[in-house]
């Protein structure tokens, strides 16, 4: 079997603990307005590669990953859940610790076959990293073209799971900054027992000429970059409500 992988980053430091081989995989049913990787969003792109090789190229470096691991992004690695399968299968075999950055937006609790294929993906795979882009699901559409009522599920599935999940929101000013849904969302995140970490970033334009060279109108053309002290408000919220959600259902 072969995956559609966009790139491969050797040593990558942000995207789950440790140094980690970070492979991005192309394909992606969102279109986020911030997205700063346009050119993962088509299928059937990118580099056709095995599992082999891509544990071949992470045995190159393996020293530097002792403490870190495999780190499976994009595009939406989901999408390809099979070939992500096999990847994680032979990882784990070789007692690498994998983590899937995942948006959840595939996940479909009505299709028996998606959900054992999860559930199977899920016994090789030691840390999710879900995106939560926004709380409300309109808003969530307006900002990303799907709701987010299968991506909050996918989070209580993780849950009941008990798989470790590591949240990451990203503050957009004017889009995803107003406290409302910031308590919401510090309020979920809170009530979740199987949190290991939160990431709250700021919006930034990195992205922006990749979509020139793509020929994509940029959506937030006239939406300035979050400042440091715009996403340090967020988080307050969002860590106020999370603390107090802590403390209510869990009592610490
Ligand atoms: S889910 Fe990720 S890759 Fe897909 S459009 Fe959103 S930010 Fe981009």
């Amino acid at each position: 079997m072969t995956g559609y992988i966009h790139s491969v980053e050797s040593f990558g430091t942000v995207d789950g603990p440790g140094i980690r081989m970070v492979i991005f995989f192309q394909g992606c049913p969102m279109r986020c307005k911030y997205c700063h990787n346009p050119d993962t969003w088509a299928y059937g792109k990118g580099t056709q590669m095995t599992a082999d090789e891509l544990l071949e190229q992470y045995d190159k470096n393996k020293e530097f990953y002792s403490n870190g691991g495999i780190t499976v992004t994009g595009g939406e690695p989901l999408v390809q859940i099979d070939f992500l399968t096999e990847l994680l299968e032979k990882a784990k075999k070789r007692d690498i610790h994998t983590c899937i950055d995942t948006s959840g937006v595939t996940f479909n609790p009505d299709s028996v076959q998606g959900m054992e294929k999860l559930d199977r993906l899920m016994e090789f795979t030691d840390l999710i990293m879900l995106d939560l882009k926004h709380f409300d699901s309109g808003e969530h559409k307006e900002l990303t073209g799907h709701g987010n009522e299968n991506i909050l599920a996918f989070a209580s599935y993780l849950e009941k799971k008990r798989k470790p999940v590591w949240i990451r929101h990203v503050v957009v000013p004017g889009i995803t900054d107003n406290i409302s849904h910031l308590e919401k969302l510090g309020g979920f995140i809170g009530g979740l027992s199987n949190l290991k970490a939160l990431d709250v970033l700021g919006y930034h334009t990195l992205g922006v000429n990749k979509y020139k060279e793509l020929g994509i109108p940029y959506p937030l053309e006239n939406v300035p970059q979050a400042s440091a002290d715009e996403v340090m408000k967020a988080k307050k919220v969002i860590y106020d409500s999370l603390i107090k959600t802590r403390k209510e259902k869990f009592g610490k």
